[in-house]
């Protein structure tokens, strides 16, 4: 193959064959080809575009690089939510033993923190012994079993994507939308769904800026995934502030836990309850699957079958039984839950007067964490699960004057002073009591019209 003529075709504009797009990607994961000329055709990429047939062609290139996930015949669907990332956003540990317990079965195959981003796997990693490499016979095993996983990528799943990622990452070629679409669908299509839900979020914390930009990627995604026989629909959802109540990687998984012990069922030991705006997402992505399934005629019957669910309490056994499938240390990880703190300091945030929040800016709040630890400088960075943010006040709520409208958790007395400046300026408050904002902008399903 000649690798410098196609990427000259690249170049000059010219859409590339099905074919063509195979042999880059074999050439790409095989090693024949230097990082320079990928590194110039993803350039070309990022700046002439892919067509919809050749985005088409790369992703299903992509996920034909390595393993692809086959699991036995079943009367449950397999299916999955993918998030495109934000701060305090641990939706993806509640939602998948609740969608075991509605039927389905969940490959969750997750990733770890990206920028400011929290990764589900680095939240998992927080679990006494949780173990979220797996063999993929074993990760086929405990989806047939227990009904879900959420565990990594093995080496031998979508090895494209690792060659070229990578290289996007150092290459300034990251936020390509057909390269985003390719990379994000290949990985999901490798886990042999029959349904998807996306969350494609915007603003202030997130990948995508605007809501319009979310549309676009969202479009993209739900467009391929659909053509690719996946069912695909998409939340676009607002990141200006963080998800919930805390943000951080074991604090996050405490309110996953709070978010499935309904207060009927819920111990003194039992973390706070979770708030609406987890809640909300966690039930709206099962009743999409439900509906996409057939398994559901409506989505307000789905979301009624969702959260009856939820409050029975089998979604939290449910995910006990996921922790010890995938090797988790049960009674350490219940002792956990009961202390109010693992970190070594913690300090509260109070609030000087009365008045309402007005505003929460995740992205300082994700930065903030981030210094504190609890995110990755570098790709070696070591990090402290138990840093973060909790007891975080929403947009729109009322404070006291004197009350704790946010505590930090810190390694030490001094990083959890020098992050109470940045955490504070991540809030803003005023007299009168501002509009709520909304959390989902939009849900898009079929957009072959759109094209
Ligand atoms: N997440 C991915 O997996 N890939 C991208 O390209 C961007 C976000």
């Amino acid at each position: 193959m000649n690798f410098l003529s196609l990427l000259e075709a690249k170049r000059d504009g010219q859409a590339l064959t099905a074919a063509q797009l195979r042999e880059i990607v074999r050439a790409c994961t095989s090693g024949q080809i230097p990082d320079y000329q990928i590194a110039a055709l993803l350039m070309a990429v990022y700046f002439r575009g892919l067509t919809p047939a050749e985005t088409a062609a790369l992703t299903l290139a992509m996920r034909d690089s390595g393993e692809v996930l086959r699991f036995p015949a079943d009367p449950r669907p397999l299916a999955d939510k993918h998030s495109t990332g934000g701060v305090g956003d641990k939706v993806s540990l509640p939602l998948a033993p609740l969608l075991a317990c509605l039927g389905f079965r969940v490959p969750m195959i997750s990733g770890r923190g990206l920028g400011i981003t929290g990764g589900t796997l680095d939240k998992l990693d927080s679990i006494p012994g949780f173990k979220t490499l797996l063999p993929t016979e074993r990760t086929i095993e405990i989806v047939q079993e227990v009904g879900c996983v959420i565990c990594g990528q093995t080496e031998r799943m979508v090895p494209a994507d690792r060659t070229l990622y990578a290289l996007r990452d150092v290459t300034g070629t990251v936020p390509s939308l057909p390269l985003i679409v390719a990379s994000i669908l290949s990985k999901k299509l490798a886990e042999g769904l029959s349904a998807l839900v996306l969350d494609v979020k915007f603003g202030a914390a997130a990948f995508m800026p605007t809501p319009e930009k979310a549309i676009e990627l969202a479009q993209a995604m739900v467009s391929l995934g659909n053509d690719c026989g996946v069912n695909t629909r998409a939340l676009i959802t607002r990141m200006d502030a963080p998800l919930g109540r805390a943000a951080g990687n074991w604090l996050e998984v405490k309110e996953a836990v709070a978010c499935l012990s309904p207060t009927s069922l819920r111990r003194p030991s039992s973390p706070a309850p979770a708030t609406g705006d987890v809640l909300e997402l966690v039930l709206v992505c099962a009743a999409h699957l439900l509906v996409q399934t057939g398994k559901t005629g409506t989505l307000d019957a789905a979301r009624q079958a969702a959260a009856e669910c939820l409050a029975s309490g089998e979604p939290r056994r449910k995910w006990d039984e996921m922790l010890i499938a995938q090797g988790a240390d049960l009674e350490a990880f219940d002792r956990k839950l009961t202390l109010d703190h693992t970190a070594p300091a913690v300090l509260e945030l109070r609030a000087s007067g009365a008045g309402y929040v007005s505003r929460c800016d995740a992205r300082l709040i994700g930065q903030s964490i981030r210094e504190l630890g609890g995110g990755r400088l570098t790709r070696e960075s070591i990090l402290d699960y138990d840093t973060g943010v909790d007891e975080l006040a929403k947009p729109g709520e009322a404070v006291g004057k004197g009350s704790v409208f946010a505590r930090v958790h810190a390694g030490d007395t001094e990083r959890a002073e020098s992050a109470r400046a940045a955490i504070a300026s991540a809030f803003e408050f005023s007299a009168e009591p501002p509009l709520p904002p909304s959390l989902i902008h939009k849900v898009l399903a079929e957009t072959r019209d759109a094209r």
